[in-house]
Order: structure tokens, then C-alpha cells, then sequence
């Protein structure tokens, strides 16, 4: 049966780094796509602004940048030439523990291991392997489930990564290693006691002793901006505050690919799908939420650990035992006095982004899922137990709540930054378990956002694979094409 002539041959509706990635990707295969966006700006979570006071630029939602850094998608993109340029902090990341010390996340594995004392040896028995493997691993595990092209490699990973953070904890004796493991395990979002939330930690290691985790220079929306700006460069389409409720708004095409999470797929398209799927997705699990706030600062924070004033991203929660305390009480619904917090500081590095001697800081905790509670004290006082005379630098604050993150993002569904919960049940079978996880029970229509694999993260790779999917399914002699303008 041939295809009847559309208005476009795909719509991409949402424009977070998933959606950008699968239109960049179908359009650079020949494709006509236009990318339809519900705000009035793009990036989903990579938006900037000025939250707080003139001359402040904040990142509204991410901030720090591994995955994008070490996306093989992103990478044979030419987004320096449209804007794009990382920033790498002297240190990745930083973990204070009460007493003054910090443990470091350096992009010299040798040197992160040799700070940790009597676990230098069992660092680098565990990390080494897996940066040394970095460039298989990266696109086996950025992927979907598949057999994978380097097995031994990603045995090897697995191994490591399948057990608990708190079980695999057991292979450092020293407080720093073990606070240091944590505070990486803990970007799971979800109890440390959970089956491969070491995988997150290894991933995020091995991320920074290789392409690190660079802060974009400008803010986080010059990764979308640059993006939209190559899209557009070959002949892409972008809509914007264009909310779509319904398919009937939107414009006909052979495919539809969605860059929003399940529940909201089941509004705007359920009468179309089958019952299994329906129900399938009518189970997907949402996780923790976050509370987020945004700081103006008259000065850099006054971290008593000097590491931490070289580091672009700080983790508080001192030892792994009140990390893992913390977390399992917040995935319970409760909110602990002392929440483990992930700060980022990108003003150290970027003079762009706060007024000559004037800073930002972006911090947030985990909550319960839906939580409305107003974690702003619980969240200063703990950047003041490593930071004394912070709150005296703070010149303005913005902060969201679950309901408002949500009401800025509806991808945010109770606060949840990741799509749904990505533990070992929703790991590879987001958004559900079938064949093509992007693919949904109805012929054309996909989804692409971090509710499938690899999951939550700026990386794209949710939407390159969608992407793929959809050449394959529709587009089949558009696959194999060579992509325009990619240099
Ligand atoms: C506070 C916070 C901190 C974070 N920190 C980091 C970090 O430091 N590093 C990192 O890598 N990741 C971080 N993340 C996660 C990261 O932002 C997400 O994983 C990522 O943005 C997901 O990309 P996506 O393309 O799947 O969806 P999104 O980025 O959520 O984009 C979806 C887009 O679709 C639009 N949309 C939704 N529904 C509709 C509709 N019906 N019609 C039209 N448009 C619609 C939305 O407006 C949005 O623009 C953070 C997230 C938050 C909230």
C-alpha cells in the first residue's frame, strides 16, 4: 500500500532533548518534520531563565550535563557551530561530610582513587574496567534491550551494576568512598536498596572520568537552542505554544511521535489503542518528585571544604548511611529533616550567568511523589551544615513545588524528573513490555520521551531510537540514507 500525501511525513509533539533528537534525526534522513511544542518556548527541561533578579540566568530544570556530554547522538552533531559550548569544572562533583573533608569525583580516575585512601584500590577495581569499556558501553547501554554487540563488556557491567548501591557499598571501608558511592547511587531516585541503582552510580562515574559533566555555557538552554538551531538548518519545522489535546489539532502525517509520559499519551490518544496497551500503560509507575530551588547569591557559597569551591556539582547528605536513611524515607512519603541534596553552582564557571561577583545556585531534594510541602528550610540548612554564612549571601530565591514543576512541565507528573520511576521493573520495558518500546499499539504512533529507554537524563537517546524505529517501521527506505549536513 503506498502512502497518501500529508500535510508533513512526521510530527513531533514536545520539544524536550528527546524530541529534538528524534525530529533532528527523521529530518536528517529526508523527512519533512515539525516539532509541535505546548509552551511558548523550547527545551522542555533545558530551559533557562531569569528566575530570580535581572542579570540571573537559572536553569529552570537540568543544569548539569554527563549524558549529554557522552550522547553518541548528540555527538555527530556540529552544535558547537550553532552555539553549543560545554564548560567543564575543575572537579565533577564534590561530597562534604561533616568535619570539613570532601570527597571528589575528578576526571582523572587515578587521582579520584588515590584520594580515597585505603579504597583506592577497590575504586579502581570496580570504575576502572567500566571507563576503560566507556566506548562500547555507551551505546549498549544508552539503547534499548537488544543482544548486545559487545557481550563480555556488558556482562562485565552488569555484574556490577544489577546489585544494590547499599550491597555494592560493601566493597569500600572508608567514609569518603562510601558517602562519595551514595551521593552518585542517589541520582536513582529511589531507595539505595533497590535492585541497580548501582547502575546509575557507575554510569555517572565512568561519565566523569571521561567526557565529565559539563555546565552549558549560557545555561542549559543553549543545548536546545542549539539543537533547534541545526534542526531548523535542514529545513526543520517548529511550532510553538501550541498545546495539543487531541490528534484531531494537529496537522496530518504518516507518524506521530509523542515526547510526553504515558498518562498524558492516554488522554491525547487512548481511544485509539488496543486494550492491552491501555492497560499496560495505565500501570506505569511514577517515582519520588523534587523540590527545586533557585538562588541569587552575593557570593560564592562558602563551602569549610575547598574542593567544593572547584566543583560543579556538590552532593549534601554526608554519610552513605543517612543518604540511604533519607531516601528510603521520602520513597516511603515522609520528609526527613536532613533531605540529601544535589546542588549545582554553574555561575563558578560561567561568568555569563549571574551579574561581575554575584552568583547562582540550583539545588533541589527528593520528595514524595505529589508532595506540596515547603522544603525551603529543610533544603538551606543543610547547604549551611557544609556551608556556614550561606543563607547571609542569599539576595533572592525561586522555588517550585511538585504541583508547580508539574504545572510548568506536564511531563512532571507528581514531580517525577525522570519520566517514571527507573527501577529494575521499568528499566529496559518503559513504558511497557513489548517488542518496540517506542512503539505504541496503533501503526504511525510513537512515543520518545524519557518514559522509554534508556530512560530520564538530557541525552536525546529516548528519541534517536524512537527515531530509528520509525524509519524502520514507515520510512524503511529513508534508513540507510545518508544524513544531510551531518558533520
Ligand atoms: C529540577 C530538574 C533537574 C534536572 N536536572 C538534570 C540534570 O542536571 N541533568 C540531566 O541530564 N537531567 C536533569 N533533569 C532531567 C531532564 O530534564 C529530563 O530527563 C529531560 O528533559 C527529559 O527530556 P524529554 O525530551 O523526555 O522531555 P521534556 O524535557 O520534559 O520535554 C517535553 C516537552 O513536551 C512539551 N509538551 C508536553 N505535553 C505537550 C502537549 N500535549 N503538547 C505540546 N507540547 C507538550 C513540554 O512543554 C516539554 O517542552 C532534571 C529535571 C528537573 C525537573
Amino acid at each position: 500500500m503506498g502512502m497518501q500525501k500529508k500535510d508533513v511525513d512526521v510530527v513531533v509533539i514536545g520539544s524536550g532533548p528527546n524530541g529534538l533528537a528524534a525530529a533532528i534525526r527523521l529530518q536528517q534522513q529526508g523527512l519533512s518534520v515539525l516539532i509541535i511544542e505546548g509552551k511558548k518556548t523550547i527545551g522542555g527541561g533545558l530551559r533557562s531563565a531569569e528566575l530570580t533578579l535581572p542579570g540571573f540566568t537559572h536553569d529552570i530544570c537540568s543544569a548539569i550535563h554527563p549524558m549529554a556530554a557522552a550522547s553518541p547522538f548528540f555527538n555527530t552533531l556540529p552544535l558547537h557551530q550553532y552555539g553549543l559550548e560545554f564548560i567543564r569544572p575543575t572537579i565533577a562533583a564534590a561530597h562534604p561530610f561533616d568535619g570539613g573533608k570532601a570527597a571528589v569525583l575528578t576526571s582523572s580516575i587515578k587521582e579520584a582513587a588515590s584520594l580515597l585512601g585505603d579504597d583506592e584500590k577497590a575504586y579502581l577495581k570496580l570504575v576502572e574496567p567500566i571507563v576503560k569499556d566507556w566506548p562500547l558501553l555507551v551505546n549498549e547501554l544508552l539503547a534499548p534491550l537488544h543482544f548486545p554487540n559487545h557481550p563480555l563488556a556488558m556482562m562485565a557491567f552488569g555484574l556490577k551494576a544489577l546489585p544494590s548501591a547499599l550491597h555494592l557499598s560493601k566493597k569500600f571501608v572508608t567514609k569518603e568512598a562510601r558517602g562519595l558511592w551514595a551521593g552518585m547511587a542517589a541520582h536513582s531516585i529511589q531507595p539505595l536498596s533497590n535492585l541497580a541503582t548501582s547502575a546509575i552510580a557507575l554510569v555517572l562515574m565512568a561519565a566523569g572520568h571521561t567526557a565529565g559533566w559539563p555546565v552549558p555555557k549560557g545555561g542549559s538552554q543553549q543545548v536546545a537552542n542549539s539543537l533547534a538551531a541545526y534542526f531548523i538548518s535542514i529545513g526543520g519545522n517548529i511550532e510553538t505554544d501550541f498545546y495539543v489535546t487531541s490528534l484531531a489539532d494537529i496537522p496530518s502525517s504518516n507518524a506521530v511521535l509523542f515526547d510526553i509520559t504515558p498518562r498524558q499519551l492516554l488522554q491525547i490518544a487512548g481511544h485509539r489503542f488496543s486494550s492491552l496497551y491501555k492497560w499496560q500503560l495505565e500501570r506505569y509507575r511514577y517515582g519520588m518528585g523534587v523540590f527545586k530551588i533557585d538562588f541569587a547569591l552575593d557570593g560564592p557559597i562558602p563551602f569549610i571544604a575547598k574542593e567544593c569551591n572547584k566543583a560543579g556539582t556538590i552532593h549534601l547528605g554526608n554519610t552513605l548511611e543517612e543518604i540511604a536513611h533519607t531516601e528510603q524515607e521520602t520513597a516511603d512519603g515522609r520528609h526527613p529533616e536532613n533531605p540529601f541534596v544535589l546542588l549545582a553552582q554553574p555561575s563558578v564557571f560561567d561568568a555569563s550567568r549571574a551579574p561581575e561577583g554575584k552568583h547562582t545556585a540550583w539545588a533541589y531534594s527528593h520528595v514524595p511523589n505529589g508532595s506540596t510541602e515547603d522544603r525551603t528550610s529543610a533544603i538551606e540548612k543543610q547547604i549551611e551544615r557544609f556551608a556556614p554564612g550561606f543563607r547571609e549571601r542569599i539576595l533572592a530565591k525561586h522555588t517550585m513545588n511538585t504541583t508547580q514543576l508539574e504545572a510548568y512541565n506536564p511531563n512532571y507528573i507528581g514531580g517525577d524528573i525522570n519520566g517514571g520511576i527507573i527501577d529494575i521493573g521499568q528499566l529496559f520495558t518503559r513504558p511497557a513490555l513489548r517488542y518496540s518500546p517506542y512503539r505504541t499499539s496503533t501503526r504511525g504512533l510513537y512515543i520518545c520521551s524519557s518514559s522509554t529507554p534508556p530512560g530520564g537524563g538530557v541525552h536525546g537517546m529516548c528519541g534517536y531510537h524512537a527515531a530509528q524505529r520509525v524509519l524502520k517501521d514507515i520510512f524503511p527506505k529513508h534508513l540507510n540514507l545518508k544524513p544531510v549536513n551531518n558533520t
